[in-house]
């Protein structure tokens, strides 16, 4: 008996422990009134009845989200998971689009309409982002390294969401630019799903070790931003670095020009929302700016006034403002806005992966360009 014991000990402990791949619960559509999912032998649950039901065959589901006003005076008033959906088979619709996983109903807090939310297994997750964040017929290399940092994102916010009660707690992330956009079953490729299979489980830590949330964009337009430049909070280990390989590629040089009590309108908003500073003003002043500067410097009358130009560009949209690399001069009563590039600026330039991918560099050496001081590491 005791030697049977200690040959089932030895076993035990020779065998490699190997960490469970996280799944990531992803919002991918708000506000619905109707929802109609479909799949074969779907396993139906009702959270609020704590009801299971299994259907045999091909089956669709109809569910209503409007419910009757008696029915909403029972509901509570925060967000709920009401029914879960899945399917042997590891695949699920809704409407025309195909997911791997399960897929969620979770009220919104008004009771008017439903949230949907997939919860899948990153690795897939991160086979169907690929192709949205970038493009599923790119180079391999650059596609790994964006699931280095995609991946990265996702698990420090699933850690993130683990103490967080409630409505946070519904889903991790949300399927748009808040976060990052991730796809459907029919947006896998075979570049996609190499991309995600050779890099499984690598994540970027940064200088001392802690999980970093990694960020990324279309194009820096030559010099990538830190986040405290752009959203103000400080993260360890960015560096703006330079990058000369997106320049060929994507949104070209930009530049506007608009009176100046449009950008007075602006700097008002920006002080009030962003500064608490109730300062109005019609009479403003640029002083010099460059591209070296993440913030303008501007006077209101005789007071001297700093702004993240990030916050500009928040409340002027992209349109006016695509990038935060621009400098903005004035000439009399118009402004002038000359620019670089297309999104936040911060971490990881697409297009310039892009380029070095093609240049023959991996996705180790492109991490390290646009995150000199991270670190990989394996998650799981
Ligand atoms: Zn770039």
């Amino acid at each position: 008996m005791l030697k049977t014991g200690c040959l089932v000990l030895s076993i035990f402990m020779a065998a490699p422990v190997m960490a469970a791949v996280p799944s990531v619960k992803v919002l991918i559509a708000k506000s619905l009134k109707k929802i109609i999912v479909e799949g074969i032998d779907l396993q139906k649950t009702i959270h609020t009845q704590n009801k299971s039901e299994q259907y045999r065959g091909r089956k669709s589901i109809s569910f209503d989200c409007r419910p009757s006003s008696n029915a909403r005076k029972n509901f509570p008033k925060s967000p709920l998971l009401v029914a879960s959906l899945s399917s042997p088979t590891g695949l699920i619709s809704w409407g025309k689009n195909k997911y791997n996983g399960e897929l969620q109903l979770l009220t919104n807090p008004g009771m008017e309409s439903c949230d949907l939310v997939n919860l899948i297994p990153m690795e897939a997750y991160l086979t169907t982002l690929l192709s949205k964040e970038m493009n599923g017929t790119w180079p391999v290399e650059a596609l790994k390294a964006q699931a280095v940092a995609a991946r990265t994102y996702a698990y420090d916010r699933i850690r993130k969401g683990q103490g967080i009660e409630a409505e946070d707690k519904l889903y991790h992330l949300e399927s748009s630019e808040k976060d990052q956009v991730s796809g459907t079953f029919m947006d896998v490729t075979a570049n996609t799903m190499k991309a995600a299979r050779e890099t499984h489980g690598e994540i970027l830590v940064g200088p001392s070790g802690k999980i970093a949330p990694v960020f990324f964009h279309s194009k820096c337009g030559g010099k990538t931003l830190r986040p405290d430049q752009v959203w103000g909070g400080v993260e360890e280990g960015y560096r703006s670095v330079n990058c000369t390989f997106c320049n060929k590629t994507g949104m070209k040089d930009w530049k506007h020009h608009m009176k100046g009590e449009k950008l007075t309108t602006m700097v008002d908003k920006v002080l009030k929302r962003y500064y608490a500073d109730q300062t109005v003003g019609s009479d403003i002043r640029l002083m010099p700016d460059s591209t070296e500067n993440s913030e303008l410097r501007l006077y209101v009358g005789d007071r001297l006034h700093i702004i993240k130009k990030s916050y500009l560009r928040n409340l002027a949209g992209r349109e006016l403002l695509p990038s935060n690399n621009f400098v903005m001069t004035m000439n009399n009563e118009e402004v002038h806005v000359k620019g670089q590039g297309y999104g936040h600026g911060v971490g990881l330039c697409q297009l310039g992966a892009l380029e070095l991918a093609k240049r023959g560099y991996n996705y180790r050496q492109i991490l390290s360009h646009y995150f000199p001081r991270h670190k990989m590491k394996k998650a799981y």
